[in-house]
């Protein structure tokens, strides 16, 4: 089958590939995300976990979201890039930072969530949906 998307961190000891396309691609403005991405939205690209695949090791940190789910972070022990992220209630997403893909073309948001947590100053497609806070689940099928 082909790798459709490919990926690292910044030090190249994490890598990654899907063999699918994003199912959906969010640009975030929740807090938590302010802190992982430099005071910006995070971008995040939503693969199915059956088609995804790690090589590397990596470093995770578990916490609750403002949604109320609790979120598996992961990032490189080495270089610190933050790389995934995980539901622990929906198992068969995994939300990668758009950042750490080889092509990040395919990180063009499709909408922005959490957008009443954005500074005054924060960028929000208006031409997109969008939604304040959390959007509706990503049909399991
Ligand atoms: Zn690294
Ligand atoms: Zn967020």
């Amino acid at each position: 089958m082909a790798t459709f998307v490919t990926g690292r961190c910044f030090c190249g000891a994490v890598r990654f590939q899907s063999e699918k396309r994003p199912v959906a691609v969010r640009a975030c403005w929740c807090r938590d995300c302010q802190y992982l991405s430099s005071g910006n939205a995070s971008i995040n690209a939503i693969f199915k976990t059956e088609a995804f695949e790690i090589t590397g090791e990596v470093s995770e940190y578990v916490s609750r979201a403002d949604s109320g789910n609790v979120m598996r972070r992961r990032f490189c022990p080495r270089c610190g890039t933050p790389l995934f992220s995980e539901s622990l209630s929906r198992p068969n997403l995994i939300v990668v930072r758009v950042g750490a893909l080889d092509d990040p073309e395919i990180g063009r948001p499709e909408n922005f969530i959490w957008t009443a947590s954005s500074p005054s100053w924060g960028f929000v497609d208006s031409e997109l949906p969008n939604c304040d806070g959390q959007p509706a689940a990503i049909p399991r099928h």
